[in-house]
């Protein structure tokens, strides 16, 4: 049986031919090299190698570029999002319950927080796509970029309207739930986003 690596995600596949499409990454067969015995055990060990990043060029911006991939800036930073939403929509949702507008204030300020890491983990996220996926425009990716335009947008929504309307949630309207409904999709965004970054990132090591 012949072995197969997706030259984008690292993902092996066995079989005569290479797949239609990477399952992790989206890749086409053309991404896809023929494993031989040599390279087998490198290539099985785990994740890509971080020393193999291509293009190890000159330069303050290329060299701050290979260091936010080699030292794991996006994934570091997309704790934020992924740590801090959830909180934030179950504050949401017991201040909603319980009348409890303390909580309301509390994840505002878990908004305004995560807001203002995403310019890091927008721009980590790209610079990683870039050098360490060679910038495909595969389904995956691009369900991530809008998942981050999507998070990016109702974030700035939900604070701008937390600001002019710091009750909304405890006062009894209809508002509330359209409020409610917009966290939810955040949630969803940032949820999506983050599993597509683990398959990618996880892909290998589970088996
Ligand atoms: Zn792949």
């Amino acid at each position: 049986m012949k072995k197969w690596e997706c030259s984008v995600c690292g993902y092996v596949h066995e079989g005569e031919e290479p797949p239609e499409k990477c399952p992790v990454c989206g890749a086409g067969p053309d991404k896809f090299f023929e494993v031989t015995a040599v390279v087998e055990g490198a290539a099985q060990d785990g994740i890509p190698d971080d020393d193999t990043v291509e293009e190890r060029s000159t330069g303050f911006i290329a060299m701050l570029n290979d260091h936010m991939v080699k030292n794991h800036l996006h994934p570091i930073s997309v704790h934020s999002p992924n740590g801090i939403v959830p909180i934030a929509v179950v504050f949401f949702i017991i201040a909603v319950v319980f009348k409890v507008s303390s909580l309301e204030t509390a994840a505002l300020f878990n908004m305004i927080a995560v807001f203002l890491s995403m310019p890091v983990v927008i721009l980590s996220g790209y610079v990683t796509w870039q050098k360490k996926y060679q910038g495909v425009s595969t389904s995956v990716f691009k369900v991530k970029i809008v998942a981050s335009v999507v998070a990016v947008t109702v974030l700035a929504v939900l604070i701008i309207w937390k600001l002019i309307q710091p009750d909304v949630l405890v006062v009894a309207s209809s508002a509330r739930w359209v409020f409610l409904m917009l966290s939810l999709l955040l949630l969803g965004a940032v949820g999506m986003a983050g599993h597509l970054g683990g398959q990618l990132v996880f892909s290998k090591a589970k088996k």
